[in-house]
């Protein structure tokens, strides 16, 4: 796997990871949301079927007090308003309402006492209360639990209210089963007080404000004084008018069905509220996952884009040294990063690499002693030289020159002076040549000049101005010293060698001639007097 892979794999895991996160993280919102939705959705239901508790606990105490039928026409009311409250219910009350119409029947009939009526109605009653528990009770949502759960003995406490309304009124105007009554009351209302206490520890203040104030009124100070009374003696109140006491009782009733309404909008607002800042809150969960994750993605792209671009090109630099073996192409180190340093790296070592290639150039094609061009040089030069003339059949001519009695030299001065006459002699010559010549040192005290591009006379001027000028200056040590010079010209059909052998025997025609002359071996007409010989 390439490294361009892995980073694009690498990628690719890293969007998915995101993606994946997002997803999970809008996963988590849609549980918690469908959870308050729920909920708000369960409390528009509680309402309804708090109405319709609401219109049967009181249907309850008017069929358990009109059982002597004194007041049909209120009840028959009454009925009405039930039903309509049931018709309100979402989900099958089918059951609900079969049993209620067969109570109301049997109540009719009078086939059953008024405390079982009373008892029959608490029942379905608490099939209204269970349900609203249900709902109040959803296990997902979190939101507004302790409210539900004050909510719930609100509805507790209204419930026993109702039934104490109810108890209390069927003796107000029946006067019979004394005990039984006096003994539901005392239940109901330390099964009231109960209720009420743990509202107080669930419900917010501003719940129980409202329950506070709603029961601030006379009517549920009455109602309440009454069962203080009744609870202290002991026996059941003589005096009290059956319609004061539903009218008192219901007031109180109707209280606390004020505050459950506003208990239920409190716990709604709650939950909308929960839900807005939830929202609000994946939205912003949203944005900043994918900010980050963009922002992640455009830098792992760039870094990565930056990282295979400056590789490529260190590469394809590499590549190119390697195939053209070109020492002197230098890597672009411009970046600071790693590949920059690498690259930097890279161009010290083709730094070192050409030194040394230059070196080892410069000594395989220089003479050590005079530093001009060596043996093995001239050689190639005049190889590939040769070559060329071959396809323009342009002039060329070689000149070798040999220094006149060297050898006496060495004798009289000794080695060392030879060396320095040497090297004289090839830095006198060098700095006289044009940089179109080739010169070089052939071996010994002989040296080799080629003259690219001419003929043999403008060589023979040449050659012969190069031993004026050697024989006329002045050599340190050992004062004057000549050269013998023999020129050749290129000809058709010559090759390297056949070109140095005639240079060379025209350089042994100026020895024989008796030397610090100049010979050229091949047909010249003009200049060929002094000292430049033209032999035949
Ligand atoms: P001729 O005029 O005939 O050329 O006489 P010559 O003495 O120059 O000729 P010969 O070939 O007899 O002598 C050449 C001498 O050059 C012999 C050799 O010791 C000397 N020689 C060759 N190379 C070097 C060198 O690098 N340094 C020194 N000092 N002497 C060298
Ligand atoms: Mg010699
Ligand atoms: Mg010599």
């Amino acid at each position: 796997m390439t490294l361009r892979q892995k980073i694009l794999l690498l990628g690719l895991v890293a969007v998915s990871g995101m993606f994946l996160a997002l997803w999970l993280q809008y996963k988590a919102y849609l549980t918690q949301s469908q959870a308050i939705e729920a909920v708000v959705r369960n409390v528009s239901a509680v309402v309804a079927l708090s109405h319709a508790a609401h219109e049967l606990q009181r249907e309850r105490g008017m069929t358990a007090i009109n059982h002597s039928k004194t007041n049909a026409q209120a009840l028959a009311e009454q009925v009405r308003h039930t039903d309509a409250a049931l018709a309100g219910i979402r989900g099958d009350i089918a059951s609900l309402g079969m049993a209620l119409t067969q109570l109301r029947t049997e109540a009719a009939t009078g086939r059953i006492t008024p405390l079982a009526i009373l008892d029959s109605y608490s029942k379905l009653l608490q099939r209204l209360a269970d349900e609203m528990d249900r709902l109040t009770s959803e296990p997902e949502a979190a939101v507004a639990k302790t409210d539900m759960v004050a909510h719930t003995h609100l509805m507790a406490v209204k419930e026993n209210l109702g039934q104490i309304r109810a108890t209390l009124g069927y003796w107000t105007e029946h006067k019979s089963d004394d005990s039984v009554v006096l003994n539901r009351l005392f239940r109901l209302k330390s099964l009231q007080e109960e209720e009420l206490r743990k509202f107080g520890l669930d419900a917010s203040p501003e719940l129980r404000e409202r329950l506070a104030q709603e029961f601030s009124g006379l009517e549920v100070a009455q109602t309440l004084e009454t069962l203080a009374q009744i609870a202290a003696a002991g026996k059941l109140p003589q005096t009290l008018d059956v319609q004061a006491w539903w009218s008192m009782a219901t007031v109180a009733v109707d209280r606390l069905k004020v505050v459950e309404d506003y208990s239920l909008e409190l716990i709604e607002k709650k939950a909308e509220l929960e839900l807005t800042q939830l929202r609000s809150s994946m939205r912003l969960g949203v944005i900043i996952t994918l900010g980050i994750g963009l922002a992640v993605v455009i830098m792992a792209i760039s870094a990565t884009v930056a990282l295979l671009r400056a590789l490529d090109r260190a590469l394809g630099s590499m590549e190119l040294i390697a195939a053209s073996q070109d020492f002197q192409i230098r890597i672009p180190a411009d970046t600071p990063d790693e590949i920059g340093r690498i690259s930097r790296s890279f161009n010290q070592l083709l730094d070192i690499a050409e030194r040394l290639l230059k070196e080892k150039d410069y000594l395989a094609t220089t003479d050590p002693l005079t530093g001009v061009n060596n043996r093995l040089r001239f050689a190639k030069v005049l190889g590939d030289e040769a070559e060329r003339k071959r396809r323009t059949n342009t002039p060329m001519a070689l000149v070798m020159f040999d220094v006149d009695h060297f050898k006496r030299i060495n004798d009289t001065y000794g080695h060392n002076v030879g060396d320095e006459v040497l090297k004289a002699l090839a830095n006198l010559v060098s700095t006289e040549v044009r940089v179109t010549d080739f010169f070089g040192r052939w071996g010994g005290e002989e040296f080799v000049l080629l003259l690219r591009d001419d003929d043999c006379e403008a060589a023979m001027a040449a050659a012969e101005k190069l031993r004026n000028l050697i024989a006329s200056s002045d050599i340190p040590s050992v004062g004057k010293v000549t050269c013998s010079f023999g020129v050749a010209a290129w000809m058709l059909g010559d090759t390297e060698a056949s070109l140095v052998a005639r240079a060379d025997k025209a350089l042994y025609e100026s020895k024989k001639g008796g030397r610090n002359l100049v010979t050229c071996t091949q047909g010249v007409t003009g200049n060929c007097h002094g000292r430049v010989r033209c032999a035949q």
